[in-house]
């Protein structure tokens, strides 16, 4: 009796220490995991929505920085699908432009319309990043993470918890062919596979053709390439609240 009662026992403890250690597993799996953010700047809404399926498909969840005054239709479907509205000011202006005032209309004021309206803005990217050392610390008593929109920064995710972060756009008006931005992505994936918890920032504004555009080949490019090789789309939120 008493050695079967020890044979339970043992039974449990080692079942329990089995699940801590899958769990542990699965946590050094997830934070050694490398990934791309993928974003889409200004406001293409009908544009970006004909995509949604497309990006389920490709397990992507993508944040939207969009410019409006209010939340929109679309916002609730893109956050209904897992994707990020992240904010880009009012009326697309550059804020290194404008008086204190102004900011707050353009950049500030809208982050309560929006919480008013259920949506919580933690993300900005500066419009043009046009930017200096002044409005990024006005900004970050407001924001988690603002964006820039000129450089590739391949960075541990733990940079993107809070801070300034760069981000490196992939519109059409930057590549003079397809080798050429194809042989940008390998560059930039093999780089990620290359660390471990290593993500990159990426962004166009509607998928299409047009300079301020990425091709729906170079996209499907991306999302393949990202695919086969393992490597995971966060919105710039989730690694917030890494
Ligand atoms: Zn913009």
């Amino acid at each position: 009796m008493r050695k079967k009662l020890l044979f339970v026992i043992g039974g449990i403890i080692l079942a329990v220490g089995i699940v801590l250690g899958g769990i542990k597993l699965y946590r050094i799996q997830d934070r050694n995991q490398c990934g791309i953010l993928l974003a889409f700047d200004d406001y293409n809404a009908d544009n970006w929505a004909g995509y949604f399926d497309l990006f389920d498909e490709y397990g992507v969840k993508a944040t939207f920085f969009i410019c409006a005054n209010e939340p929109t239709d679309f916002c609730y479907d893109a956050l209904e699908r897992g994707h990020e509205i992240a904010f880009h000011t009012a009326g697309h202006q550059e804020l290194t432009a404008l008086s204190e005032e102004e900011v707050y209309q353009q950049a500030i004021d809208p982050i309560e319309v929006f919480r008013d309206g259920g949506i919580e803005l933690s993300t900005f990217a500066y419009p043009k990043g046009s930017r200096n050392e002044e409005l990024d610390e006005k900004l970050l008593g407001h924001y988690k993470v603002l964006r820039g929109a000129y450089f590739l920064q391949i960075t541990d995710k733990h940079q993107f918890k809070e801070g300034y972060v760069e981000s490196l756009s992939l519109d059409n008006g930057n590549y003079s062919s397809q080798e050429q931005y194809e042989a940008q992505i390998d560059d930039i994936l093999a780089n990620l596979k290359a660390g471990k918890g290593r993500v990159v920032s990426l962004y166009s504004h509607a998928i299409g053709a047009g300079d301020w555009s990425i091709t729906e080949d170079r996209l499907l490019y991306l999302l393949r390439k990202a695919k086969e090789m393992g490597l995971q789309f966060y919105t710039f939120q989730e690694l917030q609240n890494w």
